[in-house]
Order: C-alpha cells, then sequence, then structure tokens
C-alpha cells in the first residue's frame, strides 16, 4: 500500500467543484442562484486562465464564503477526499488566516481573531474516522500590510504545536516593491525558530534571489532550473526542497504543455536538488494527488524510480512528520512480514 504526502495544498484552492456547488446549493442562495446548473460552474471553476492573476482571483471565491462558522465544513470534507481517494498519510495545509476573518471587524480584531481560525482549522483537520497527519503553514499575503503579515509570522511563533510554517503568497508581481519587507519578515520568522517555505520563481515574474536564503522549501521554483540554472548548486546545498505542482503551471498559463517540466526535473535530478510533487489547488484543478503522479508518468516526464524519490522526498521534507522514515518504510513490518507468509484465507483456497 503506498501512502502519499502532499506538502503544497491552499485551503481555499482545495475544495472540489461538487462540494463547492453543493455548499451554495443548501446555504447561499446568492451564489445557489449564479451557478444554477453544476455542469456550467465545473467548467467555469476549472478552466485555465491566462495568467497567474486570474487565477488567483477564483480563490476569492472560495475565501469569501471559508468564515469561522463554515470551515469545519469544508475542511472535514477535504481531510475525507484525502484519505479515501487520494491515500494521503500526511497533509499541509495552508491558507491565509486574515482572509478569513470577519471582514466587518476592524483591522486589530481581525488581527486577534486569526487565532481562533487556526484552533477551528486544527480542529477540524483532526478527523478520527479518516486519520491524515496534518499541520497548518500559514501564509503571509502580498495585497496585505507589513503589520497584517508579521501578526501573521507571530501567530505561528506562538502555536508551533499546530502551525509548522509560514509562506508568502498572493501573485508575485507585486514582489517587487515590498521585497525588503517580505525579506525583513523571514529573517524574523528564522529569528523565531519558524520554518519557512514561499511562493518564488514560480512565474518569471517571481524570481528574486535575495529571498532564497531564507526559504527551507520553495514554493514551485521551476524558473530556477528553467532560467537560472546555475542557482541550483546553492538550492541544494542549502538542502532547498522544491515544492512542484505540475497542474497549476498549465491552468495559470506558466507552461503551455506538462512536456516543458521534464528539463525542470532532469536539472533538479542531475544537481541532486529535491522535488515534492504536490497539488497545490486540488480542488480547483480537479486533480488529485495520484493523477499528478500519473500524469507525469505517462508523459514519459520522470520514470517510477524518480516518482518514488520523489515521493520520500515529501515525508523527508515535511515540516510536521514525526517519523524518519516514510510511511512505506513503517508498514514494512506490519504488511511486508505478512506477505510471505500464508494467510488462513490463502490456505482454505489451496486446500480447495
Ligand atoms: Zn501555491
Amino acid at each position: 500500500m503506498a501512502l502519499y504526502a502532499d506538502l503544497h495544498r491552499h485551503l481555499g484552492g482545495s475544495v472540489v467543484p461538487r462540494i463547492l456547488w453543493r455548499y451554495f446549493q443548501r446555504h447561499n442562495p446568492d451564489l445557489a442562484e449564479k451557478y444554477p446548473q453544476y455542469k456550467e460552474f465545473e467548467e467555469f471553476y476549472t478552466r485555465e486562465r491566462n495568467t497567474l492573476d486570474e487565477y488567483l482571483e477564483l480563490h476569492t471565491l472560495v475565501e469569501s464564503v471559508q468564515n469561522i462558522d463554515t470551515l469545519p465544513y469544508f475542511i472535514y470534507r477535504l481531510i475525507r477526499g484525502a484519505y479515501i481517494f487520494e491515500n494521503l498519510a500526511y497533509l499541509e495545509i495552508r491558507y491565509t488566516p486574515y482572509l478569513r476573518t470577519n471582514p466587518t471587524l476592524s483591522q486589530r480584531e481581525r488581527i486577534e481573531q486569526m487565532k481562533a481560525i487556526v484552533e477551528v482549522v486544527d480542529k477540524a483537520s483532526k478527523v478520527n474516522e479518516y486519520p491524515i497527519v496534518t499541520s497548518q503553514i500559514l501564509c503571509m499575503h502580498t495585497r496585505l500590510s507589513y503589520e497584517i503579515n508579521r501578526a501573521i509570522v507571530d501567530l505561528a511563533a506562538d502555536n508551533k504545536h499546530q502551525i509548522c510554517a509560514i509562506d508568502v503568497a498572493g501573485g508575485d508581481k507585486l514582489y517587487g516593491d515590498k521585497i525588503d519587507e517580505f525579506v525583513k519578515l523571514y529573517q524574523y520568522a528564522r529569528s523565531r525558530g519558524i520554518k519557512t517555505t514561499g511562493h518564488l520563481f514560480e512565474t518569471p515574474h517571481g524570481c528574486y534571489p535575495q529571498l532564497l536564503p531564507y526559504l527551507m522549501r520553495i514554493g514551485h521554483g521551476i524558473q530556477i532550473p528553467l532560467q537560472y540554472p546555475e542557482l541550483l548548486t546553492e538550492v541544494a546545498s542549502l538542502n532547498q526542497c522544491l515544492e512542484i505542482c505540475p497542474t497549476t503551471y498549465i491552468k495559470t498559463g506558466t507552461l503551455e504543455e506538462l512536456k516543458q517540466l521534464k528539463v525542470v526535473f532532469d536539472r533538479c535530478f542531475d544537481a541532486g536538488v529535491d522535488i515534492a510533487i504536490c497539488t497545490d489547488n486540488a480542488g480547483l484543478h480537479n486533480v488529485r494527488l495520484p493523477f499528478e503522479y500519473e500524469n507525469l508518468l505517462t508523459q514519459d516526464i520522470i520514470d517510477f524510480e524518480q516518482l518514488q524519490a520523489c515521493q520520500d522526498a515529501s515525508f523527508r521534507h515535511g515540516f510536521a512528520w514525526p517519523y524518519t522514515q516514510p510511511p512505506s518504510a513503517l508498514l514494512v513490518g506490519l504488511l511486508g512480514d505478512r506477505t510471505s507468509i500464508p494467510t488462513d484465507k490463502e490456505k482454505t483456497f489451496s486446500q480447495n
């Protein structure tokens, strides 16, 4: 049995279209009226966009319905799907807590409410019947102020039992003016002992090497092997893992076809840079993790050996995976020994 880890999944983009559409029908008459037919909604929700900005606009639709009261509804369904359909043993869920707070409150009140959001996400992701090891990554956001982003870092630092790392998200076109601010925030995060990842080198607009030294993993990072392969030696020496989310690059118009990722994988393997294959927005894409794997295999972008190397890397680089080995190694003792001993069922069969 193979069990997987997903290190890069946004809470907003994790809602599959059918769950979101049903939610509208049940609980949001305005949006239900706007999208009366499921098929049309699915087409609208999952179609390819021309740019990362256009693609990120969709997140606002989900964010608008994900609040302190409704989060358990969506998270329960996320965990259920991840367990049943994706064989996930480990999942890091990321989101911007400020954007889940009540927008009618003052900024100070919204900052205070972030802690309650973290609690709700934590509680909702522990589902007895679908046991997955989960942790949260809090995303700073390019559209939010320094003060709010710093409060997000503080929240992560004060709640390491629930939050494993911080990230920056929200569209890389806005990094330019604020890059010094984010360097400062990452320096501060590291000084408080927080683990770090960040959306960087995703599109040609997001290539800021000055932020690289502060990251323990790189959210996407595909432009490094594509355009700046000279940086790979340093990435390898810092043991930074690339979180590669294949379907995203097609949906955002960053790549035209998946095959363009072959050079990304080849150059990373050659340089000794680890890659974790992730979904980013499994719901928005309607592509679950096993299908990301399968697509890479069927298009000859990677082979089975490389896939396993990436799957092992996902557990090795998991910020809150509590074991030193992936589940396959842990299960050998349980299942492996059994496979060589005939079971009672097999004994019965051989007697017939
Ligand atoms: Zn992402």
